[in-house]
């Protein structure tokens, strides 16, 4: 079968002659349709992180059922599924206090093991989850989603509070509507590109706000004694220490855009205690795959305007480097 195949750091390779995976009696093999390029996936690519060579990364996938193990109910080929990329072992520590997402043995689809960037790819069967509706491009967006599920559950946004998303790429984007699913009153986007910022309009942004010399001033107009919760979108470690000061009094700070592992930043801890700050993480999916599965489902988060380009395997290296050069324009596919 065809596949991109990373074979060591910055190394990955498209090849016709990869062996399609064996299936065991409670996996199913998924005929992937639509794959999304993650910045994880850059991470993954320049390894920064999980790095097992060789690995086939892509890791919010949606396809169609090709077959099903000896022991699998309730799914048959034809089916068309979104995949949960998180396999738990339901045994450890981690997993006996519902922290699934730090389980001992955390393996992700696309992450530890082989993933969506193949024609064919083995997932435990009760990590598909089979839908009509949608169109598979939207449906592999129900992955980010459910990060983006976690994180708001993380956050903790009360109805009627006032949010600030740094970042209106794909993450930002989702962070913005589900934020208004979960009753904020107002969230105000911030970005260094206009054409993202009429995009977060679109999604119910009650403010845009470009970011340039004079984004404090324009912030503290629209929030003078800060936002209730900020939430960073960028991965960028530097807009993480610069955006602290924006958080109100008594409010929470959610660390989203993953930064590399070395990246370091200044903060004052007296100002955490003196003003009673959260900085609050949100690691991956945690049992959330299922409500973001509802919202795109039922639609009540629109993703047909993330896609800004649908591209073959072979162009796989282009879209990574596009997301590492951050000119992708908004989300990036492989399609089958
Ligand atoms: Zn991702
Ligand atoms: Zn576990």
């Amino acid at each position: 079968m065809k596949a991109a195949v990373l074979e060591a750091v910055k190394k990955i390779v498209v090849r016709n002659d990869v062996a399609p995976p064996q299936i065991g009696p409670r996996d199913v093999l998924v005929r992937a349709k639509a794959c999304g390029i993650c910045g994880t996936d850059v991470h993954i690519w320049e390894g920064d992180f999980f790095p097992t060579f060789p690995l086939i990364p892509g890791h919010e996938l949606a396809g169609e059922v090709a077959a099903v193990g000896d022991e699998v109910d309730g799914l048959k080929p034809g089916d068309r599924v979104m995949v949960d990329p998180t396999v738990t072992c339901e045994e450890c520590h981690f997993c006996m206090i519902n922290r699934q997402n730090h389980c001992l043995r955390w393996n992700a689809v696309g992450v530890t093991r082989d993933g969506g960037f193949a024609e064919l790819v083995r997932v435990p069967a009760k990590n598909c989850y089979r839908f009509e509706n949608v169109s598979f491009s939207e449906a592999a967006f129900c992955e980010p989603l459910a990060c983006v599920v976690f994180g708001q559950d993380r956050a903790r946004i009360e109805i009627g509070s006032e949010v600030l998303v740094l970042g209106a790429g794909p993450i930002g984007q989702l962070h913005l509507q589900a934020s208004r699913a979960n009753g904020a009153a107002a969230v105000t986007v911030v970005d260094i590109v206009e054409s993202k910022l009429a995009l977060a309009r679109e999604h119910g942004a009650t403010e845009v706000v470009l970011a340039d010399n004079a984004l404090s001033a324009k912030l503290k107009k629209i929030a003078p004694y800060g936002f209730d919760v900020v939430i960073d979108a960028t991965g960028v470690a530097r807009v993480f220490g610069d955006s602290i000061q924006y958080v109100k009094n008594g409010g929470r700070y959610l660390v989203f855009g993953v930064c590399g592992p070395q990246d370091k930043v200044e903060v004052s801890p007296f100002e955490i205690y003196r003003r009673d700050l959260e900085i609050i993480g949100s690691f991956a999916i945690r049992r959330t795959y299922d409500r973001a599965f509802k919202l795109m489902e039922r639609g009540a988060v629109d993703v047909k305007k993330l896609l800004s380009e649908a591209m073959p395997v072979e162009e796989l290296p282009r879209g990574l480097e596009m997301m590492k050069k951050g000119t992708a324009p908004m989300k990036l596919q492989v399609v089958f």
